[in-house]
């Protein structure tokens, strides 16, 4: 069996960080109540472990509310989670008198993205986000970007061209209100609001969707405006993905080309980034979304997760019989390199022959 890596995968800067400053948090503060605001990564083990420790969650991804907010005092801790948050809940917490700077776990990439909308904004563009509505990360983006001019958000290319019949006019705005109820900012006029606009994105987006999104947003503002006009009516910006979905995006690009036979993707099922690399593997090869080595039942059983119907799938004899057989692994941002470990591990034990890992490193 031959394993292909991925040149870079697994936990990126933010997520480490944010978990750093968890565990900080709770060796800081015995006695206290410590709070997360939602999960700090997209990672079960982990959100797992930290509950274990003590921490509680206050909403679930969704923003389900576990914990009222009456429940939280000025004496709690609250962390914010590298997604961030918006400025509501930010707000709501400052007038309870919680210190909410001291664990605030916000990814720089993510604020990154709240700077580049708030420049948009000030500029008087109006701020097209690209990302999933409801992803935290995304409704605290949106949030942010409110505050410094009109927004709207759209999931894929599909949403991007439904957007651009309100700037062509073939499209009401009551039509518009229903379309992208819930996704645009109040006062948002799209006959008006979609003259002058940029494109930002969630960090974790797949990189070629959000160049298209751009293009043909650029591209109709070509069409109607002229080619002079352009910059009036489009801010020429380059994506605001973080460096680790690049990273991770064009390494699995780079796996495509490996000749593999399958591959294996480790993550958390509600994990943005992960998901994007399952699609990218999907083109090319068997794909097996799985968030730990537990989902692989026997050498002719796995339980997998279809992102895009959101369910749990079971696949049997998913190995070919062609030896050796060449299996891609990898991960995503929210992934710990243990896991991933484990995954391979108990690949190879269903082989004859396998070293042990100690018999392995000792000829090192
Ligand atoms: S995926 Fe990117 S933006 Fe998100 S936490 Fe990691 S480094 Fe930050």
């Amino acid at each position: 069996m031959q394993f292909v890596l991925a040149r870079h995968f697994g936990f990126c800067y933010g997520v480490e960080n944010a978990i750093e400053i968890s565990y900080r948090a709770i060796e800081e503060n015995p006695g206290k109540k410590v709070y997360l605001l939602s999960q700090m990564i997209h990672n079960q083990e982990v959100n797992n472990d930290l509950e274990s420790r003590g921490i509680k969650f206050i909403m679930d991804t969704d923003g389900s509310q576990f914990i009222p907010w009456d429940n939280i005092s000025r004496d709690d801790v609250v962390i914010i989670p590298a997604f961030g948050t918006t400025l509501e809940i930010e707000n709501l917490l400052l007038d309870k008198g919680v210190e909410v700077q001291k664990y605030n776990t916000t990814c720089p990439f993510v604020e990154k993205v709240w700077n580049r909308a708030e420049k948009l904004g000030k500029e008087n563009y109006t701020i097209i986000i690209h990302g999933k509505p409801k992803h935290e990360e995304t409704k605290a983006t949106f949030s942010h970007s409110n505050h410094y001019g009109p927004s709207v958000i759209v999931r894929d290319m599909g949403e991007a061209q439904q957007l651009a019949n309100y700037l062509l006019g073939s499209k009401t705005r009551s039509e518009f209100f229903e379309e992208f109820a819930g996704k645009f900012s109040p006062g948002f006029d799209p006959h008006l609001h979609l003259q002058r606009v940029g494109v930002v994105n969630q960090t974790t987006m797949l990189a070629s969707e959000t160049q298209g999104i751009a293009d043909f947003f650029r591209q109709l503002m070509i069409s109607k405006y002229g080619e002079k006009s352009l910059k009036e009516h489009f801010a020429d910006t380059r994506d605001t993905l973080c460096y680790a979905t690049n990273d991770n995006q064009s390494s699995t690009y780079q796996l495509l080309e490996s000749g593999a036979d399958l591959a294996i993707v480790v993550g958390g099922y509600n994990s943005s980034n992960t998901s994007h690399i399952v699609d990218l593997c999907e083109r090319k090869f068997p794909t097996f979304f799985i968030n730990s080595e537990n989902e692989i039942k026997s050498p002719s059983e796995i339980h997998h997760f279809n992102y895009n119907k959101k369910q749990k799938v079971v696949t049997y004899e998913f190995l070919p019989e062609k030896r050796p057989l060449r299996i891609v692994l990898t991960s995503g941002a929210s992934c710990p390199d243990t896991l991933v470990d484990r995954v391979l591990m108990k690949m190879l034990g269903f082989f004859d022959g396998t070293k042990s890992l100690e018999d392995v490193l000792t000829a090192y």
